[in-house]
């Protein structure tokens, strides 16, 4: 089974991700994570990364694609994958549209966690004060950006996987658990259909 786990940043898509993977094996690839393992790594590539994520932008479609494209290719994903922060432009999303066609394969479900803005404010204060190691792009000033460009560059893929019938909305303010049910009935609901 192949995933999209979407919504807007600081929406649990980590933390659901990860019980997608254990649940369905499919494999959790999720871009920030990748993206800050590179930054950690120090290379320049990394340095120009960071720049870009502490401002709250996007990296550019042509790196994010490359670097898709490959985790996919991954034996790792032989039973699936579940995409954690991928597609944020309309144009990675028919970038993987793309690819997937090639490949002969296709997204089953887009798993949509809906929070308000208000609400992602308060839990990435929380975040911030209380991971020892916080993220850096976890402050106020840049959470408001990220919403911005989530508002601006990353909603519009939602009519794209609407209009292919992929769309799975689940209320992300619900408890963590309650999320995971929400999100299993509509796996299990579309699945038996
Ligand atoms: P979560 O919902 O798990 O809290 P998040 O949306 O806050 O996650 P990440 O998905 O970890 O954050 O992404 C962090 C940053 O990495 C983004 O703000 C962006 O700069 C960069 N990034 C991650 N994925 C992409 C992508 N597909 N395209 C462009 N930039 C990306
Ligand atoms: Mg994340």
């Amino acid at each position: 089974m192949n995933l999209i786990i979407f919504g807007p940043p600081g929406a649990g898509k980590g933390t659901q991700a990860k019980r997608l993977e254990e649940k369905y094996g499919a494999r959790q690839l999720s871009t920030g994570d990748m993206l800050r393992a590179e930054c950690e790594s120090g290379s320049d590539l990394g340095q120009m990364l960071k720049s870009i994520i502490d401002g709250g932008q996007l990296v550019p479609d042509e790196v994010m694609v490359k670097l898709v494209a490959f985790a996919i290719q991954d034996e790792a994903c032989a039973n699936g994958f579940n995409l954690d922060g991928f597609p944020r432009t309309l144009g990675q999303a028919q970038e993987l549209d793309a690819m997937l066609s090639e490949a002969g394969a296709n997204i089953d479900h887009v798993i949509v966690l809906e929070v308000d803005d208000g609400v992602l404010l308060d839990r990435i204060k929380t975040r911030a004060e209380e991971t020892g190691s916080a993220r850096s792009d976890d402050n106020e000033e840049t959470l408001k950006k990220r919403l911005e460009v989530y508002h601006e560059q990353t909603a519009p893929v939602l009519p794209f996987y609407e209009e292919k019938g992929l769309l799975r909305k689940v209320d992300g303010m619900a408890s963590i658990d309650e999320v995971t049910e929400q999100i299993d009935a509509a796996l299990g609901a579309k699945v038996a259909a």
